[in-house]
């Protein structure tokens, strides 16, 4: 295990590899505690690398057996071959072959990085670094080799066995018990795209022919006795390889493409060329094991993996700082697939939610840094909502900003320039500006500077010159080691509306005072690039409700002076969707702010009729749109009110006040809450399709909010769908109603629901999961209680993060006032820290906000902290984790300075 004393990787260090490696071949014999392998390296001096370099090789806690150089055993001491590093100080000055034999124990392996084992099968996750566990080499991204890996095992224990690019050859070793196959990738490829599998495995097969005719084999390879739950993950699979054709003119370009699901898994799955291997949470689902939102996520990833062939695979990452490069990019054109097949607002309203879900805590945070980072001392603490979340957000503004045009355009030249490389973040900007024909230097700081940025819009109508003027003003806060923010390029879609609906856009010439360009009036997208702007609207006969940021057309937090009225205006006839939406939202965030500094001061909330009637409208509409009206009549959750305060949180407050506007609302809705649930009710066969999914959440958010009202009616009803349900969506969602209301009903439901679905670990994380969620002090025993479960076990990352990471994101408890919510996480951090250290490291990230919370709570948020901190040995992952959030390494990365990035345009270094 790598452990503290890890260095910082700094962008402005980088410089070409001095050895490239052309071609990989691998010989691995896989055994339970010692699988062979046998490295044959092609190595050549990278002409732009400095001549006579040593060759230095990366590896990780590895065992060699022997290390050849063009067939010569090599005598090799200590210093140059240790567990960590393999060193030739003066190797070959022209092309030579290394031949190196290393031995790992899969079964050892509980980090689930490099080659381990998942139930019964053999598999390898090697991004970003965990190919240097399986065998010494260049482990970085930016050394492109082909592959071919021979591949031997024993026949009854993994008669499958799988590799990257296509399969050549395959048959039994004679006189054993043991068989082989050889699979040959033909594009090149770094060695985190490395992936092969070895087991008893069942499968699906399926086939896809390409707009240009080429027949594709599709194999999708699960555990026994599962292939019954693989239908909808293949029908994903063609979808979105049919959509990458239409959308982007993208071609697979194998003759196979496998995915395999196995059960322990870190992340959510991985791209690895013509294998991807997927956390079986992201494959596996029937109706009566999943729910609509596990169909959409299924739906997502498969099409997020698949969509790496192009944006990460063919066109990979120079260095691990432009990891946004695939992440962001690829995240966006899975969420335009997803809308594609679903509903654009309604799935927008849910990309937002995540964002601001999990993004912004972060970006205002001490764990804040940039869409590309420029120092890192663990590359795997930056899979973060900031790289792909935000990342996939600077890729929408982009759009915005050029238009859909310019942007496929622009798609298109990088496909054509940069395939085959190892590209940066500026290769891709560059081909945008080059077909758009427009300096995106000032849009690179969507990339180089961290954190949310505010924009504040003031209105003001003048209704003698018929005018109206809207004042924005951006600024962005501090964030550690960047003390001073510029302004950024920010794309504001705007509309005005009036009684019968959206205004035109008139203004003048951009040229005078307050004018808009011809461009910004059509198109309606008005670009801030500086500190602020004021933008005058001429001929608007009446006083609009400004509709600000349609689409969430940037990621930043909106300050808006509008009045409740203008808000019940948008929410009721706004044209677009997201911001009917957001009125609601911004409505019930006042409400909710107001409540809690009231509670706060002693007092009460008061109750607001207005606001419900205002739910009741959108309500009354559901027949059309049931998957908007859904998200539309979810109110905040508390971790959106948290945010909004910003400071000295309070969150047993803010539980209450949420709790009093869920009990108004649902009381006053009771009547129209109960003929919608009815309405929607529906005997048809289980289909996954948006529309009835669309049905099937409203009905549960109705029953959430008549449950809110009136405990009692409403768990009667959750009673009767919970035992009634034909699917999993209609059984956990009356389940995650009944968890809410304590009691003898809640615990028989839990418990009936147990005993359904024992022997199907994806369904008992949803057991564990809903439990460490419920709002109550007593939830912090049953989670002890559950830690000591029979069905629990840390060494299952799902099931991991069903209990502990759920309890984690139980916001009342985990920031419980007295700080024991802190300390059973920072317990658990430390127990499994040397066990898997990325998911350790994932834990402790629950503790980003805890600077936002009152003095009580950051006091023994910081006690936790220090403890972990001081703890000896940690690993490097849990270390950076702790230090970042403590601050203690802001003198390190104040080198990740504003003005940087002017330098990274300069050409890449030559040597
Ligand atoms: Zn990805």
């Amino acid at each position: 295990m790598r452990t503290d004393t890890a260095q910082p990787v700094r962008l402005s260090d980088y410089r070409a590899p001095d050895y490239l490696i052309e071609a990989v071949d691998l010989d691995i014999k896989l055994h339970l505690n010692a699988t062979h392998v046998r490295a044959r390296l092609s190595v050549r001096p990278n002409p732009l690398g400095r001549p006579g370099a040593p060759l230095v090789l990366d590896g990780d806690g590895l065992k060699a057996a022997m290390v050849l150089l063009d067939g010569v055993a090599l005598d090799l001491g200590a210093n140059a071959l240790s567990p960590d590093r393999l060193t030739l100080s003066e190797p070959p000055r022209t092309a030579f072959e290394l031949t190196i034999d290393t031995l790992v124990d899969p079964s050892a392996n509980t980090q689930l990085m490099g080659l381990y084992r998942s139930g019964s099968a053999y598999c390898t996750q090697c991004e970003a670094e965990g190919f240097r566990r399986i065998t010494y080499f260049l482990d970085r991204p930016d050394v492109l080799s082909v592959y071919t890996t021979r591949i031997e095992a024993e026949k009854a224990q993994a008669p499958v066995l799988l590799g990257n690019g296509n399969l050549v050859e395959s048959g039994d070793i004679t006189g054993s018990t043991r068989h082989y196959a050889i699979w040959h990738d033909p594009h090149p490829k770094p060695c985190y795209l490395f992936a092969l599998v070895g087991g008893d495995l069942g499968s699906i097969h399926d086939r896809f022919t390409t707009t240009s005719g080429r027949n594709v084999e599709l194999g999708i390879y699960v555990e026994h006795g599962k292939e019954t739950r693989v239908a909808y993950a293949m029908d994903a699979l063609k979808r979105c390889m049919r959509w990458d054709e239409e959308a982007f003119g993208r071609e697979y370009d194998l003759d196979v493409f496998n995915i395999v699901a196995v059960s322990d898994f870190n992340m959510g799955a991985m791209e690895n060329k013509g294998l991807n291997i997927f956390n079986d949470k992201y494959v596996l689902a029937l109706p009566q094991t999943a729910t609509d939102l596990d169909y959409a996520h299924i739906e997502g990833v498969i099409a997020h993996e698949y969509f790496h062939n192009w944006t990460g695979n063919r066109i990979t990452c120079r260095d691990w700082f432009q990891l946004c490069l695939k992440e962001g990019l690829t995240v966006f054109r899975d969420q335009e697939f997803s809308s594609d097949q679903r509903s654009r607002p309604v799935k927008r309203i849910a990309d937002v939610r995540t964002l601001r879900a999990a993004q912004f805590p972060e970006d205002s945070g001490p764990l804040a840094h940039n869409v590309r980072p420029e120092t890192y001392l663990e590359i795997n603490n930056f899979y973060t909502p900031t790289i792909y979340e935000k990342g996939a957000e600077v890729i929408r503004m982009l759009k915005a900003l050029i238009g859909a045009e310019a942007f496929r355009k622009g798609m298109d030249l990088y496909f054509d320039r940069c395939d085959g490389m190892a590209a940066t973040v500026e290769d891709f900007i560059a081909c945008f500006a080059k077909v758009a024909g427009r300096d995106l230097t000032h849009f690179m700081r969507w990339y180089t500077q961290a954190g949310t940025p505010a924009l504040s819009v003031s209105s003001d109508y003048d209704a003698d010159a018929k005018t109206f003027t809207l004042t924005l003003a951006q600024s962005t806060a501090p964030t550690p080691g960047q003390p001073a923010k510029l302004p950024l390029v920010i794309p504001v879609a705007l509309g005005l509306v009036g009684a019968d609906g959206d205004l035109p856009l008139t203004t003048k010439a951009p040229d005078e005072d307050g004018g808009a360009s011809a461009h910004e009036c059509a198109s309606g997208v008005f670009e801030l690039t500086t500190a602020s702007r004021r933008i005058v609207f001429h001929t608007v006969a009446e006083r609009p409700a400004p509709s600000v940021l349609r689409g969430f057309s940037a990621p930043v937090k909106l300050d808006l002076d509008s009045n409740a009225d203008d808000l019940l205006t948008l929410a009721e006839r706004d044209s677009d969707l997201f911001n009917r939406w957001q009125a609601i939202q911004t409505l019930a965030t006042r409400l909710l702010t107001t409540s809690v500094g009231a509670i706060r001061a002693g007092g009460l909330p008061k109750p607001d009729t207005r606001f419900a009637e205002a739910l009741g409208g959108v309500l009354g509409a559901f027949a059309s749109d049931p998957a908007f009206t859904a998200q539309a009549i979810s109110l905040p959750t508390e971790a959106d009110i948290a945010r909004e305060i910003g400071r000295d949180v309070d969150l047993d407050a803010i539980h209450m006040a949420r709790r009093e506007l869920r009990r108004s609302v649902g009381a006053q809705l009771q009547p129209r809450l109960l003929s919608a649930y009815e309405a929607l009710s529906n005997d048809a066969p289980y289909s996954p399709d948006a529309r009835s999914a669309g049905a099937r959440a409203l009905r549960n958010a109705a029953l959430d909010l008549i449950c809110a009202g009136d405990a009692r009616t409403g768990a009667d009803i959750a009673m009767r769908q919970f035992q009634s349900a034909h699917n999993m969506t209609e059984q956990f969602g009356a389940l995650a109603v009944l968890s809410m209301v304590a009691g003898d009903q809640r615990e028989q439901a839990l418990d009936a629901f147990y005993r359904t679905h024992a022997s199907d670990p994806l369904v008992i994380d949803k057991w564990f999961a809903l439990q460490a969620l419920i709002p109550e002090t007593e939830t912090y025993e049953r989670v002890r209680g559950l830690m000591e479960h029979h069905a629990f076990t840390y060494a299952n990352p799902n099931r991991l993060r069903s209990l502990i990471g759920s309890f984690a994101a139980n916001l009342t408890q985990f920031h419980a006032a007295d700080g024991r919510g802190y300390d059973l996480i920072a317990s658990v951090v430390m127990e499994i820290d040397s066990r898997n250290p990325q998911v350790a490291a994932r834990l402790l990230g629950a503790f980003r906000t805890w600077r936002s919370m009152e003095a009580g709570r950051q006091a023994h948020a910081q006690l936790a902290l220090k403890r972990v901190a001081a703890t000896q040995g940690l690993s490097a992952d849990v270390r950076d984790i702790v230090d970042r959030s403590l601050n203690l390494l802001t003198k390190e990365r104040a080198t990740d300075t504003l003005d940087s990035f002017r330098s990274r345009f300069s050409p890449r270094p030559a040597r």
